[in-house]
């Protein structure tokens, strides 16, 4: 990947039709303009709207809630605990994949623009799971373990994790089919089924007690995550949609059923952490709502990724989730407070 950092001297100007979403061997990819995959560039320009700040967030009533014995049953510190020990290395793991494994192969500037964006905000979502557990007095060590021992934590961690080895071994290399296959399967494990079903059960039960006016401050920080991961997701499977239109010959019948396999073990996964976190209904939640959301949103995952559906029509149990997804930033979803966040406009220099 070095030659990308011989600059040749010439004065022939990058063609916009030359430029390629992966494997880009002849167009400079320091050169941001003229910018051709215009999405890749309005993701950047949204990512950066939404900008927040854990730390910008009060967790006073947080702090009260969870000192009070009688705040929480055992069950409801049990979910809380599991889904914020998830979390703490969740977005660790996306971050790490995004910078070690994934940004090198993708040669589209603009797209390299967002995923510089999208590493940042992943800093901000691993700030926050430090944030809220270390405000709220919980046993750290124990949280960032959880992926080590708790069986279904750890299960959806390796699975990503290997994604991310498969492209870090020396010998890879994305110009050859496997590798190109290896590389989508990669994007499509993070984005389509890390960020795309694993992570929304666990915002399910931990926005469910902030729709109780609990932990507010923890999910006033989670809705904001929740809104990033949605632009995240949506961003990742526009560029494999993209990859897949350059490279049609990556879309083989065994690739598709590979990837189709990919989706059935991070369902079955992703219900078992489900079942795990929730031993007992609480909050108005079951198993059964969780078992049904989770088709549900790997349905639409593979739908927009032109692939056959895995399930009959699964309804979609939480609609309020959406109504979260599409918040604008002017209000809280929970509250009328106004947490709009001024980035520039707002810093005075004189
Ligand atoms: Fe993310």
């Amino acid at each position: 990947m070095a030659e990308e950092f011989v600059i040749p001297f010439t004065k022939e100007k990058v063609r916009v039709e030359d430029k390629r979403l992966i494997n880009n061997r002849t167009v400079d990819v320091n050169q941001l303009v003229p910018i051709k995959y215009n999405w890749a560039w309005q993701y950047y320009l949204d990512g950066c709207a939404n900008h927040w700040m854990p730390q910008e967030v009060s967790m006073q009533r947080d702090i009260e809630q969870w000192k009070d014995p009688k705040g929480f049953t055992e069950d409801e510190r049990r979910v809380i605990q599991r889904n914020l020990g998830f979390f703490t290395t969740a977005d660790t793991l996306v971050a790490n994949n995004l910078v070690l494994a994934i940004y090198r192969h993708i040669t589209a500037p603009e797209c390299r623009q967002y995923l510089l964006r999208q590493v940042f905000e992943e800093a901000i979502h691993t700030h926050a799971y430090q944030y809220i557990p270390q405000s709220l007095g919980m046993d750290e060590a124990s949280l960032y373990n959880m992926y080590r021992e708790i069986p279904s934590i750890h299960d959806k961690a390796e699975f990503e994790a290997r994604l991310t080895v498969d492209l870090m071994r020396p010998d890879f290399k994305a110009d050859t089919l496997d590798g190109r296959q290896r590389l989508v399967s990669n994007l499509i494990g993070y984005f389509a089924i890390m960020e795309g079903i694993f992570f929304y059960t666990a915002f399910v039960m931990l926005l469910s007690f902030g729709r109780q006016n609990r932990l507010p401050g923890a999910c006033e920080q989670i809705q904001y995550i929740l809104r990033d991961e949605s632009m995240h997701m949506n961003f990742g499977l526009e560029l494999i949609n993209g990859i897949r239109a350059e490279n049609p010959e990556i879309w083989t019948d065994e690739f598709q059923e590979e990837i189709i396999n990919k989706f059935k073990r991070g369902v079955d996964l992703e219900i078992a952490y489900g079942h795990d976190c929730l031993p007992n209904g609480m909050l108005g939640l079951t198993h059964d709502m969780l078992d049904e959301y989770v088709r549900y949103v790997a349905n639409r995952r593979m739908e927009t990724l032109k692939l056959p559906l895995l399930f009959d029509n699964p309804g979609n149990p939480f609609p309020w989730m959406s109504e979260i997804i599409d918040l604008r930033k002017e209000k809280n979803f929970f509250e009328t407070t106004v947490t709009e966040y001024q980035v520039g406009s707002s810093l005075s220099w004189d």
